[in-house]
């Protein structure tokens, strides 16, 4: 009997996979880290899903992937493009957001949602590490700490420093030089976060500034990236315990739709997102004039959590 769904969201740095029951009840999901993009992280990923759930691939009904690497998983019956599922997983969360900033390894994006749930707008950055976890992974290294630190360390700071370049690799230079000048590790890991959140506004002024705010991907999990972007904003935003895993969701509500209604004619809107997106896309993004038309059974209709 195929009880469950399944979304894959295939990331530049992680494979984040979902299991809902026909109900829509979250019953599995598993982050796994993959050096590069590569099917062995996709594999763990789900298979971590399937263990936690006591369940095998062929109790699978559907299976929708996402992310980076979402052609490249053989399993999945259907794929969309991240702004579409992120929007989706995002708003399953926290219905009452208007306003979607997910931040993950490769890519920064924001995207506008109507009261409804509809995609209105979004503006990305996935052509260089400018504001995204890459940034931040590139430049804890240059300070000698992990990730998962960084974050703490940051909100110990106590002076105002700035890192002005937001190319990665003149970042970490400067970081270096901040470093060799004797200031302390806080202290320049706080003008990092702030330069993350500098970049990210950015990309909230393209799309047009909103409330509530929800914020998504791997880099919601470092408090300091949340604090400055929220400082920068001059609002709180609504995180989810794991916020890495919305994508995945999103995907996983898509093949919970498709199930529902097996008749629902399947329209491929890679073609229609990715054209948009490519525009969107590069260091000076520039917001899409007219929202990606997504076709009707991709309405982003709010689905049980
Ligand atoms: P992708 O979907 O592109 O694979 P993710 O949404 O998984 O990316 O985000 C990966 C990024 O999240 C990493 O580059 C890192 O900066 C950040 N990250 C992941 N886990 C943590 C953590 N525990 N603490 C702080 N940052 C984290």
């Amino acid at each position: 009997m195929k009880s469950f769904v399944m979304g894959i969201d295939f990331g530049s740095t992680t494979t984040k996979t979902v299991i809902l029951d026909l109900k829509g009840k979250l019953v599995a999901s598993c982050v796994e880290s993959q050096g590069s993009i590569s099917a062995e992280g996709s594999r763990a990923s789900m298979a971590g899903a399937l263990a936690q759930a006591g369940i095998t691939q062929k109790d699978i009904a559907r299976a929708v992937s996402t992310g980076y690497g979402r052609r490249m998983i053989e399993v999945a019956d259907q794929s969309y493009t991240e702004i579409t599922c992120h929007a989706r997983g995002a708003i399953a969360m926290f219905p009452e957001a208007r306003l979607v900033i997910d931040i993950g390894g490769q890519d920064s994006k924001v995207i506008s949602v109507t009261g409804d749930g509809l995609v209105q707008q979004f503006a990305m950055n996935d052509r260089c590490a400018a504001g995204t976890g890459k940034f931040l992974e590139a430049l804890a290294r240059a300070v000698q700490v992990s990730v998962e630190e960084m974050g703490a360390l940051a909100m110990t700071s106590t002076e105002r420093l700035v890192v002005s370049n937001m190319c990665a690799t003149f970042a970490e230079t400067e970081v270096i030089s901040l470093l060799a000048e004797g200031k302390s590790k806080p202290d320049v890991l706080g003008a990092v976060h702030a330069a993350i959140a500098s970049r990210t506004a950015g990309l909230v002024a393209r799309v047009g500034n909103r409330n509530p705010i929800v914020m998504t991907g791997g880099v919601a999990k470092n408090h300091a990236a949340v604090h400055y972007i929220e400082q920068e904003l001059r609002a709180k935003m609504l995180i989810a315990p794991d916020p890495q895993i919305a994508g995945a969701l999103g995907a996983a509500l898509f093949a919970l739709d498709e199930v529902a209604k097996p008749s629902a004619e399947l329209i491929d809107e890679e073609d229609v997102v990715d054209e948009a997106m490519s525009t969107a896309s590069g260091c000076a993004t520039q917001p899409c004039k007219t929202a990606p038309k997504l076709p009707a059974n991709e309405r982003l209709l709010i689905g049980p959590m």
